[in-house]
């Protein structure tokens, strides 16, 4: 199927053609007509499968080329860079339409976006909180508004967004059309769609809770305190250009790109207290492969647009096991393939298997390859104890998965994940601090 048999109008066939696109995702084959038809939808997609342009192209068209100076289509996401994103996606399929696109979200100052709102908008992308800032001061409004999306629903439950959506649907016309994405599907989330969507078509791509075959999943297990050392060892002995980190603290995603950093890596962390503008130089310095790491944790993630991530690590498994499918979700987009990597501290066994069973395929383990431990420079009373260290670390495969991805890997141009000789103890091929301490040889 093409573009050309969706019912598109031709300015916006041009702007998916100016994008490079030939062929339409499932999920946008099945929700532009149903849309373009102005039916409610019920989507279960998870991001990238091409979610947004299957909403975005069909509300531009039916906002068709009369500006009016107050919004008529509304997208509710859950973070500030989802918002981003998809106002980014509205306009450059909107390019040939003269159609006015505005985003807000909180973290920044609000003049621009009442100056923007003033100035007159027609599609309209927030997150709730700053929207309802917005309409209690009386800078907006949402009278006009006859088509409204809420993307990412899921997660705008997980957020605690529950109050501020009923909110939002009330301050909206009695008559519009609705639509709701979401990656999964629990009864809070059927509750929201029954109030929300009237007679949907109800459309399932990516059956729930599954992710993309092509993603190679491996587990190595190691003590906690290992990871690091293992994470950069992996990050330079593959020469990993790109690489999606995931911790379960903001505390904790800071620390790690500061290890990461002194290991020579380059890497930043993002995660809710960050500025706004911190937040979207660090994801720029990614995609520009200005840093090599991007320490993340959940919540700051959602939603993030990277084309064809090659890698994702789980520094520390999700404690919900759904999280593991956002978080690989950021990988092996659009057709290429992708590597997932979870590092498991004995401790965290359990959850691993929990994710399995919400993949419904095993993550299997892996020998981990020999790496370097180096001791942290500063406290010398902990020295000791954390010699340069050749590390073999234990691996406890489950009787499955041993040497997994080898091959694989190596043919891929992948990570490596060749068992080195684990000689030389205390050698340092990356430098650092390690000659300092000496070496003890202590295999693990
Ligand atoms: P999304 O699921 O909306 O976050 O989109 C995932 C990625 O796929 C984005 O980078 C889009 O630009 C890209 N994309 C969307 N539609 C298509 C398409 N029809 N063909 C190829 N790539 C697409």
């Amino acid at each position: 199927m093409s573009f050309n048999e969706l019912g598109l109008d031709p300015g916006l066939l041009r702007a998916v053609a100016d994008k490079g696109y030939d062929t339409p995702t499932p999920i946008q084959q099945r929700a532009i007509p149903a849309l373009l038809a102005g039916r409610d939808v019920l989507a279960s997609a998870q991001t990238g499968t091409g979610k947004t342009a299957a909403f975005v192209l069909p509300l531009l068209q039916a906002l068709g080329d009369r500006r009016e100076r107050a919004p008529r289509a509304l997208v509710l996401t859950p973070t500030r860079e989802l918002a981003a994103q998809v106002a980014q996606c509205a306009r450059e399929y909107g390019r040939h339409t003269g159609l006015r696109v505005q985003v807000i979200f909180g973290g920044v100052g609000m003049q621009p976006q009442i100056d923007g709102l003033r100035s007159g908008c027609d599609f309209l992308v927030a997150t709730p909180g700053r929207l309802l800032d917005l309409e209690d001061q009386g800078v907006l409004d949402l009278a006009h508004i006859a088509h409204f999306v809420l993307d990412e629903a899921d997660r705008m439950l997980d957020m605690g967004f529950i109050h501020a959506i009923k909110r939002v649907i009330k301050l909206l016309p009695q008559q519009r059309q609705n639509a709701m994405f979401s990656a999964t599907y629990s009864e809070d989330i059927r509750a929201l769609a029954a109030r929300l969507l009237h007679d949907p078509v109800a459309i399932d791509v990516a059956p729930r809770n599954t992710v993309a075959e092509r993603i190679e999943h491996i587990a190595y297990k190691l003590p906690k305190e290992h990871k690091r050392h293992l994470l950069a060892h992996l990050i330079k002995d593959g020469d990993w250009h790109q690489v999606l980190v995931f911790t379960r603290t903001k505390h904790g995603a800071n620390r790690l790109a500061e290890q990461l950093g002194g290991a020579g890596i380059r890497s930043a962390a993002i995660h809710g207290n960050k500025s706004q503008s911190a937040r979207v130089r660090a994801l720029e310095d990614f995609k520009a492969n200005r840093i090599t790491a991007l320490v993340a944790t959940d919540v700051a993630s959602r939603g993030l647009d990277i084309k064809e991530l090659p890698h994702v690590v789980n520094y520390e498994l999700p404690n919900v096991p759904e999280d593991y499918v956002h978080r690989i979700g950021r990988t092996a987009r659009a057709g290429a393939t992708g590597h997932a990597v979870s590092l498991v501290a004995p401790d965290e066994g359990g959850l691993l298997r929990d994710i399995e069973k919400v993949l419904k395929r095993a993550v299997p383990y892996a020998a981990a390859p020999a790496f370097e431990i180096t001791a942290a420079p500063q406290p010398p009373r902990e020295a000791p104890g954390r010699e340069a260290t050749r590390a073999q670390p234990a691996h406890h495969g489950r009787g499955r998965g041993y040497g997994h991805g080898h091959g694989q890997s190596a043919r891929r141009g992948g990570p490596s994940h060749r068992p080195r000789s684990a000689g030389r103890p205390g050698a340092s091929p990356h430098g650092g601090a390690a000659g300092r301490f000496g070496g003890s040889g202590r295999k693990h």
